[in-house]
């Protein structure tokens, strides 16, 4: 629709979402409220879209608001849980850090992946207090292990940051304050931010990097070739450490072209890499081969709760095997 105001141009767009049996309602309400849920699918679709409303997209809102709600008891009932997977270099084979993965320990339904809540969280705000229970939660723990292992050190915690974290206007002040009150390092503690996210607003994205690096606190593009990251962006910008997507583990002959030009490049940027997602033995001869300095994935270390390092673990076995003679 096409209108005037203050003779410009304004043009405005509907969503719709629409019903069109009334057999099974007994209350106007109802059918109000279903083709709202109508409606709503429609504009998550974009603009000027036209739903028709199915009793799948009924079971779909019910489960999505007894999410939200679980989830807004799981914050008060401090139902999260941090596991953690070791960062290891590859080059001798030692774990240099941990990177911190969010788990929701349901009443219920035991432990739940963070793919399964993470984005309701965004949506409804609730990851601010959830990212930073994770973030002290990953520096308290560093830092008790770092006290324990001595010959370890120096360990390193990688904590993941949403887009909406990323961005909350507190972030610098919450990382100081947790800093300050569990006592670790700030050269100890890596964030992690989606290559996405960062390029959504690589304006703000630069000054926080450099906010980030003023306080020693390196950061990695997560997921990294997955994204729309322009090499000026690279270039000029304050990240530390460029993170593999997983999808590019495989061993064929387009994997491993893509592998060794982005470890190149970051290599000629002056940044470290970290393969994510390695499985097997060959994938980690070929990143050593291709000199990539970290590796992290199932052949090292699942995700553990607090024991992972606590007892002899496997993780120990399989890293020997890397140790040069
Ligand atoms: P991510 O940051 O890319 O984390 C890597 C995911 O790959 C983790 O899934 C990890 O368990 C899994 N993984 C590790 N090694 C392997 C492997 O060898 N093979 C395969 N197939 N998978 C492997 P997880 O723990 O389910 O986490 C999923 C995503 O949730 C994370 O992806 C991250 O984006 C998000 N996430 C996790 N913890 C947090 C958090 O504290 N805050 C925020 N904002 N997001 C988090
Ligand atoms: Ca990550
Ligand atoms: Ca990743």
């Amino acid at each position: 629709m096409r209108g005037t105001e203050d003779g410009r141009d304004v043009f405005l767009t509907a969503s719709i979402g629409s019903m069109s049996s009334t057999t099974g309602y007994d209350r106007a309400e109802e059918v109000l409220r279903d083709a709202s849920v109508a409606m709503c699918q429609a504009k998550g679709l974009g603009k000027a879209c036209f739903v028709m409303f199915d009793t799948a997209m009924h079971t779909h809102a019910m489960a999505r608001l007894e999410l939200e709600g679980a989830l807004h008891r799981a914050v008060e009932r401090q139902e999260f849980r941090l596991f953690y997977q070791p960062i290891v270099s590859l080059e001798t084979g030692w774990i240099t850090g941990f990177e911190a993965l969010l788990r929701w320990e349901h009443p219920k339904r035991g432990l739940v992946a963070p793919d399964e809540f993470i984005s309701v969280a965004e949506d409804l705000g609730l990851i601010i207090p959830i990212g930073q229970w994770a973030l002290h939660e990953g520096c308290r723990q560093l830092r008790a292990w770092q006290r324990e292992l001595v010959d370890l050190q120096p360990l390193t915690v990688s904590v993941n940051l949403s887009g909406r974290q990323f961005s909350h206007s507190e972030l610098l002040t919450v990382i100081d304050q947790t800093i300050t009150e569990t006592g670790l390092e700030a050269s100890s503690l890596k964030l992690e931010i989606t290559e996405s996210v960062m390029m959504d607003n690589a304006e703000l994205s630069a000054a926080i990097l450099l906010d980030l690096k003023a306080r020693h606190i390196d950061t990695c593009m997560d997921d990294f070739g997955t994204g729309y990251s322009s090499l000026s962006f690279l270039q000029q910008y304050a990240v530390d450490i460029l993170k593999i997507d997983q999808s590019f583990m495989g061993l064929g002959t387009e994997s491993v072209a893509i592998l060794r030009t982005i470890v190149t490049l970051a290599h000629n940027l002056g940044k470290h890499v970290i393969a994510e997602g390695v499985e097997t033995p060959g994938q980690v001869a070929l990143l050593r081969s291709l000199h990539c300095e970290y590796g992290q994935g199932y052949f090292f270390s699942k995700p553990g709760g607090r024991a992972l390092i606590g007892g002899p673990p496997p993780m120990v076995r399989s890293l020997n095997s890397l140790r040069r003679p």
